[in-house]
């Protein structure tokens, strides 16, 4: 809710944490005329994004490796995702009576113009940079940001009377909104993860619900309804709901985008069909779905059916993330690097109908063999298997499925080359995290596709 300038004039702010989003929201609110106080815990070497001579021409103070008493003596404390509720600091604040708030609450009190956010458990990013995309293509003046890329208080000097915000929206830091408002906002599906953090799944659940707090009957919310967690709950949503499934429409829903043998279709007064599942560039059931609530969120803005097909047949996605990297002979090479866990290399095979060459394993971790095993079965011809978890993945299937363990990555993608056959798929989606070889997933990513490409 866009908040009164006035009111933000001589209070006192604590940011802490010195990234992307604190350093942008320190100097908002410096800029409005608050006293701010930046403060890190790291040592300055470690903090990517922050320029001591910028803070110093905001005229914004700061300390860095360790919060001071001094964090203390603020109305109000802008907390960043890495700290959870429970922590020392913010249950000392919250008991000297101090506002917490996240960055995405403090952005939203300088954004005057419509703001789509986007959560969920999975697809967020995808969904986000394709809504951002749909609206651009459509010429739209759009701003994509969020927990990838630009913070959301980065963005906000750059926005004209006609933009529109496209955010993704993380439950960390929804747990700390009050009035933040989109006018649509979108959960994607709710399943188990960052419970340590929230402290058990109905409090992560009722963070992201959160997006949802502050609608109005002419906003409006996108939810999944082929997950349960969510179509159990739809009756009290506030808002305007649209709903969107891979099954048939329910008709209870005065929006609902659903699919009908292989078309998306889209109902509002009248039915309308956007697209052929097969002509969406992006693979896979969960992309479908991802699509479908990218198509809801950009048609509350107008964007006609041909433009959204044309999105959806040129939207490569994102980095990491099934990502195509090259035809070699009449192989197609994937990165899906982002798939650290086994539900996401399920959705991965779940991509591919058969001819699956499978390069996966990373840093020691749980071994969900259960969730891919009937996937595995049935559409993968071999399995190259390295890093830490190599040798439980060999263990396990070696009585059913081809593979072989590699300590050296690259000879992994060379031997997924040399057994490779026209019309097979190599496909590298290691189902753990990366951190036993790699910096992280995204390095992971360049190392594999710069082998790729070396081949
Ligand atoms: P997030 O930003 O929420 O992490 P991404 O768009 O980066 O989501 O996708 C991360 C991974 O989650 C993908 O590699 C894919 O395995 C999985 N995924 C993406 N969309 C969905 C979805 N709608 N349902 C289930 N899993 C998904």
């Amino acid at each position: 809710m866009m908040m009164e300038t006035d009111k933000i004039k001589n209070i006192k702010f604590t940011v802490l944490g010195a990234g992307r989003s604190g350093i942008g929201i320190s100097k908002l609110l410096k800029k409005s005329g608050a006293l701010v106080l930046l403060s890190d815990s790291s040592k300055k070497e470690v903090l990517l994004y922050l320029n001591e001579q910028v803070l110093m021409d905001f005229g914004i103070e700061y300390e860095l490796g360790g919060n001071s008493d001094r964090i203390f003596n603020a109305e109000y404390i802008i907390t960043s995702p890495g700290i959870a509720p429970g922590s020392d600091v913010l249950v000392k604040a919250k008991a000297k009576g101090i506002k917490i708030v996240s960055e995405v609450e403090a952005a939203s009190w300088f954004c005057n113009v419509p703001i789509i956010a986007i959560t969920g458990t999975n697809g967020k990013t995808t969904t986000t940079e394709l809504t951002g995309t749909m609206l651009r293509d459509s010429g739209f003046d759009v701003h994509v940001c969020g927990n990838v890329g630009l913070a959301f208080s980065e963005i906000i000097p750059d926005l004209k009377s006609d933009s529109i915000v496209v955010l993704e929206v993380s439950s960390f830091q929804l747990e700390f909104t009050d009035t933040f408002r989109p006018m649509v906002s979108a959960i994607l599906n709710i399943t188990s993860d960052h419970i340590d953090w929230h402290g058990s799944l109905g409090l992560y659940a009722e963070a992201k619900y959160k997006v949802n707090k502050n609608q109005k009957d002419d906003d409006l919310i996108i939810i999944n309804y082929d997950d349960i967690t969510l179509k159990n709950r739809v009756s009290i949503f506030n808002a305007t709901v649209g709903t969107f499934s891979v099954n048939s429409p329910s008709d209870d829903f005065k929006y609902e985008t659903y699919t009908d043998n292989d078309s998306v279709c889209y109902k509002h007064d009248t039915e309308e069909v956007i697209i052929n599942k097969e002509e969406i560039f992006l693979r896979g059931t969960h992309n479908v779905m991802n699509s479908m609530a990218a198509i809801m969120a950009v048609k509350k803005f107008g964007v006609s059916n041909d433009s959204i097909k044309k999105t959806l047949m040129n939207f490569k996605g994102v980095e990491h993330r099934i990502e195509t990297v090259r035809e070699l002979e009449g192989v197609k090479y994937y990165n899906d690097s982002k798939a650290t866990n086994y539900d996401s290399l399920y959705v991965a095979l779940e991509s591919f109908k058969c001819n699956i060459i499978l390069i996966m394993g990373g840093k020691k971790g749980v071994n969900n063999f259960e969730i891919v095993d009937p996937l595995i079965k049935e559409r993968v011809k071999f399995i190259c298997a390295i890093g830490q978890s190599r040798e439980a993945i060999s263990e396990h299937y070696k009585d059913t499925v081809m593979v072989k363990m590699f300590d050296e990555f690259s000879d992994a993608v060379k031997h997924a080359k040399n057994i490779a056959k026209p019309g097979d798929f190599v496909l590298f989606s290691p189902g753990y995290k990366s951190f036993d070889m790699f910096q992280n997933f995204e390095h992971r990513g360049e190392v594999f596709k710069q082998i790729v490409n070396e081949l």
